[in-house]
Parts: C-alpha cells; structure tokens; sequence
C-alpha cells in the first residue's frame, strides 16, 4: 500500500468509527538504520533513513466545543479518551496511548492547547520490529498538533519533543535517531547523525542499482527489560575509566592501553560502540561515494560486533546475516546486519537492484527451512519525513 493508498484507507475508517470525513490527515515514516547501532546513547553517529512505511492519523476537530480527545486505532480494538480538563499524566505502562498523550502533554507544556478531537490511527509500520512504530506515531501525532494549534515546531524541537514523550509516557529512555528521521527523512537520502551535536547532514543516495531490502525475522525474543540499561551502564563505566565524557571520545587505542583495567565484558562493549561510531562514518563517505562494496563490509563488521562484543543478536539475526554471506556480492548481495536494538526484529541489506526478487525468494525459503519461521522482506527507497496530506 502507498501513502495515498494509506490515507484513503484512514479516512475511510474514520467515516466508518466517527460517521463524518476527516478534515485532516498526516503521515509519519518509521525508519531502517543503514548502520550506527547502539552509538546513539554514546554521542556517537547513526545513519539511518526514513522507509516508505508510513504511520497516518486522519483527524477532526469536535462540533461542540468539549475538551475530549479520542484516539482510536487500527490495531487496537478499544477508543482512549483524554480529558483536558484534567492535568495530563500517563497511562499506565505498556498503554499504547502513551506515545500520542505524550506528544499532546509536550503541546501543552509549550502552552499549545489544541482542545477536543476525534482521531484515527492507521500504519503498515510493523509494530516492535524495529522498524520504529513508536516513533512514526509520536511525530504523526506532533504533525497533527502542528496543523490543529497551527503552530509550526522547528523540526529539531519537534524530534525532541516526540523523544521526550517517548520517555516520560512510554517510560522508554531511547535515544534521538528515531524521532529525528522520522521528522527530517528526505527522498533519496539517508541523514547522518550525529547524536551529540544534533547536527545532520543528508547524504544522498540516488544511485537506482542499489536497492535496501528490509528483513523482517518476525521474532522478538522477550527479555527482562534490563538488557538496555545494563549496556548504558557498562559504556558509562567504560568511559569512566577512559577519562572522557562519552565513548564518542575515546580511541582505539586508548582503550587497548586501558584494557587491563576493566572488566572484560565492559572491554567489549566499548570497543563496539568506539569502532562502530568509525564505521558509520565511513559507511557515509561510502555512499556519498557510492562505493557499495566498502559499505557492504562495514555492514557485515558492523553485525558481528553487535553479535559478538555487544551481545545483543539472536539467532534468527545471524541466520539471515549468514544467508546473505552466502549470497555474496556475486549474487547481488552487498552488505546485510541487524537492525534496530536486537533480540529479533530486522535486518538491513543493500542489494543490486536487479537481483531484489532472487535474493528475497532465496532469504525467505532459506530462513524458512533452518528456523520455521516466515520472514516478511520488504524493499524501501529513502523516504521523506513526516508530511500533511490534507489541512
Ligand atoms: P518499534 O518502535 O520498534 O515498532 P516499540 O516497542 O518502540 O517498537 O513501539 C511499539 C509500540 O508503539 C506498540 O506496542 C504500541 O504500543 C505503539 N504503537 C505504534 N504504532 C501504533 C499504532 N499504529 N497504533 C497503536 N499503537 C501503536
Ligand atoms: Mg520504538
């Protein structure tokens, strides 16, 4: 379905749950990260782009002049209601409504009230794999915000407005890429990060023999929910013992130097996060450059860092990271890594253009036999961000 299609089909639930048209609607993407993983938190780089997945919310202001706005979606069965007569706070944790009240909350605080609506939420972003649906919805709700309040957010204080709804509703402490690509994606072009600044720069990405496939493993391996803060935690420790403020800092060399003082686990997280910020980098100047074959090499080190010294692969992942190293560049494969935090969720490969239809049948068939799973494989161009469809 494309975005057109998409919207169409918002408003006409919209019709079908509200009984009127929608006077408004608005898209946000959800993202794929080429490379830059768990460099984030450590002020390091990312470079992810926006993928032609979209988040949409058709909306309408209430004919009476009440204070209640009602969120309904797609993917759930129940409407939530939030009266803003009363103070704003949370949902209770795992509330999917968290991430639109959280946004409304950032409005308010900026003192932009856009008083009672009706609104539908419709995505074919897949929702926790990866591909960041919590994102795409917290900037689709600040898009609508934009239009109702009819007050333009500078696109940096938007991202990190969604961000920060993401923390203080979702109760999820993630990091800026999200938000930020999903406000500032562009056509054709993947954003560098650089998550300490906030600086950005797209880089193009015109070259019609590369496709990116997206590869969904449909697995997500529930874990304690302490994987995330464990790993801040031991880059912090890392950087402590380097001297510097974050491993965005440090060099190779300085942590073999250091090697002999830090526990052996905490060695490994930081030389991931140290020659991964390196590698994001390098892969950009790669692209630019269009010099696929380097890029596909950063991608494969970029994946058994994460698998090996980051520890935060599974299964499914290095299968299908195996499947494409057996493809080879021969068979049109250029690079292939997790994507995304890890324990399931995607991968990212860019492959020739020409051989997307082999690559996929043989990814999926082979993935299939070893795992009994079916992966779901998906091409996306670099997508633009967040859009008004109508006003
Ligand atoms: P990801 O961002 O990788 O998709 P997250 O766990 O961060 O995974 O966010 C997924 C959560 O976001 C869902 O469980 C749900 O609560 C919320 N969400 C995202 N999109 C929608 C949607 N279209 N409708 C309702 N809830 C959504
Ligand atoms: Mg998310």
């Amino acid at each position: 379905m494309n975005l057109k299609e998409l919207a169409a089909h918002a408003a006409a639930e919209f019709q079908k749950k509200y009984g009127r048209p929608p006077r408004w609607i608005v898209a946000a993407p959800g993202r794929v990260n080429l490379i830059g993983e768990h460099t984030d938190y450590n002020d390091g780089f990312v470079l992810p782009m926006a993928i032609e997945r979209y988040t949409v919310i058709a909306a309408d202001r209430l004919t009476k002049d009440t204070k209640q706005i009602q969120l309904r979606s797609t993917c759930e069965d129940k409407p939530v209601t939030i009266d803003l007569a009363r103070p704003l706070k949370p949902f209770p944790k795992g509330a999917w409504a968290n991430y639109p009240a959280g946004v409304i909350a950032g409005f308010l605080a900026l003192g932009l009230n856009p008083g009672g609506f009706d609104a539908l939420i419709h995505s074919n972003v897949p929702l926790g794999g990866g591909l960041s649906s919590s994102a795409a919805l917290e900037v689709a709700t600040a898009s609508l915000l934009e239009i109702i309040t009819g007050k333009n957010l500078d696109p940096v204080e938007k991202a990190l407005l969604c961000q920060k709804a993401e923390h203080d509703y979702a109760g999820m402490p993630c990091g800026i890429m999200d938000q930020f690509i999903s406000v500032m994606g562009r056509e054709n072009h993947l954003l560098l990060l650089d998550c300490r600044s906030r600086k950005t720069e797209l880089v193009p990405m015109t070259d019609a023999t590369v496709a990116v496939l997206i590869i969904n493993t449909n697995v997500k391996h529930e874990l304690t929910g302490s994987e995330y803060p464990a790993r801040r935690k031991q880059c912090e420790t890392a950087a402590k013992i380097l001297g510097v403020p974050s491993l965005r800092d440090a060099t190779p060399e300085a942590l073999e130097l250091a090697k002999g003082r830090m526990d052996e686990v905490v060695f490994r997280r930081a030389r991931h996060v140290i020659s991964e910020i390196e590698r994001t980098v390098h892969a950009a100047e790669g692209v630019r450059a269009s010099n696929w074959p380097t890029v596909g090499q950063l991608m494969y080190a970029s994946h058994a860092s994460l698998r090996d010294d980051y520890e935060v692969s599974c299964k499914e992942l290095d299968i299908v990271v195996d499947i494409a190293e057996s493809i080879g560049l021969k068979g049109g494969m250029i690079g292939c890594r997790m994507t995304g935090g890890g324990f399931g969720g995607c991968t990212v490969a860019l492959v020739k253009s020409d051989a997307v239809e082999a690559i996929s049948k043989k990814i999926a068939a082979d993935y299939k036999k070893k795992t009994g799973i079916e992966a779901t494989i998906f091409v996306s161009r670099p997508a633009g961000g967040a859009t008004v469809i109508e006003a």
